[in-house]
C-alpha cells in the first residue's frame, strides 16, 4: 500500500503515519527529513542543497524528486507514506513520473482536514527547550515545572516558527499551494478526506475504516 498524506499543520499527519508504520509496516517518507539527512551526511546532493539553502534559495523540485525516488525505490517492498510531499502541482507531476518509472502506484491520497483555529490551538502553544530542543505544549504536554525542561531544566521558549504571525503566513501559503493539488488527486479518484478535528481516539476507528477500504 502506497499513500500520500496531506493536511495543514497540527492535523496529526505524523501521528497517523507512525500508527500505520506500527500496524502495517509502512515507511514514512518526508522530503524535509531526507534533505536534512543528505546535508548531514555531506553527500554530493547534500552539499549542493546546502549551498543553495545558504544563499537563501529554495531547493529545486528536481533535486528533491531525486531524493524521493531513491528512498521510494529502497522502501518499495514495505509500502510507503509520503508525508507532506508533494506540496505543489509540479511536485505531484514529478512524483507521478517517479511512481510510473518504478512500476508502482499510489493507492490513495488522504487529506486530513482541520480548521485554522485548531491549528493555532495545537501548534500555537508549542514550547521548545533551548538546550535540548524537546517540544512541549502549554495545554496538551506541559512540562512538570512551568517554563523549564523536564530533562535538563533548560529554558522553554516559543520558536519564531511557532508564533501566530508565522503560523498564519505558512497556512496561507499551504492553502494556496495545496488547492490545485487536492483538485488534481480528486480528479484521479484518489482523494479521501478525514475530519481530523476530533480527538485521536474518535478519529482512529474512522481512519481504520478508510484504510480497510483502500486495502480492498
Ligand atoms: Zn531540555
Amino acid at each position: 500500500m502506497n499513500l500520500i498524506f496531506l493536511g495543514q499543520q497540527g492535523a496529526g499527519k505524523g501521528t497517523f503515519a507512525q500508527y500505520l508504520g506500527n500496524t502495517k509496516g509502512l515507511v514514512q517518507i518526508s522530503a524535509g527529513d531526507l534533505l536534512r539527512a543528505e546535508v548531514k551526511a555531506e553527500t554530493e546532493t547534500g552539499k549542493k542543497a546546502k549551498e543553495i539553502m545558504n544563499k537563501g534559495l529554495l531547493v529545486p523540485d528536481e533535486l528533491i524528486a531525486e531524493l524521493i525516488e531513491k528512498k521510494i525505490e529502497k522502501e518499495k517492498n514495505n509500502g510507503i507514506i509520503l508525508d507532506g510531499y508533494p506540496r505543489t502541482l509540479k511536485q505531484a507531476e514529478l512524483l507521478e513520473n517517479i511512481i510510473n518509472h518504478l512500476n508502482m502506484k499510489i493507492n490513495a491520497v488522504i487529506n486530513f482536514t482541520i480548521s485554522d483555529e485548531t491549528t493555532f490551538e495545537r501548534i500555537g502553544g508549542r514550547l521548545t527547550c533551548k538546550t535540548c530542543n524537546k517540544v512541549y505544549h502549554e495545554k496538551f504536554l506541559p512540562p512538570k515545572e512551568k517554563g523549564k525542561c523536564d530533562v535538563d531544566g533548560g529554558e522553554l521558549i516559543i520558536r519564531e516558527d511557532d508564533k501566530k504571525q508565522a503560523i498564519m503566513k505558512r497556512l496561507e501559503e499551504y492553502k494556496k499551494q495545496t488547492k490545485p493539488l487536492i483538485d488534481y488527486y480528486k480528479e484521479k479518484g484518489l482523494l479521501k478526506e478525514v475530519d481530523a478535528e476530533p480527538i485521536l481516539d474518535k478519529i482512529k476507528p474512522i481512519f481504520d475504516e478508510i484504510i480497510k477500504e483502500i486495502e480492498n
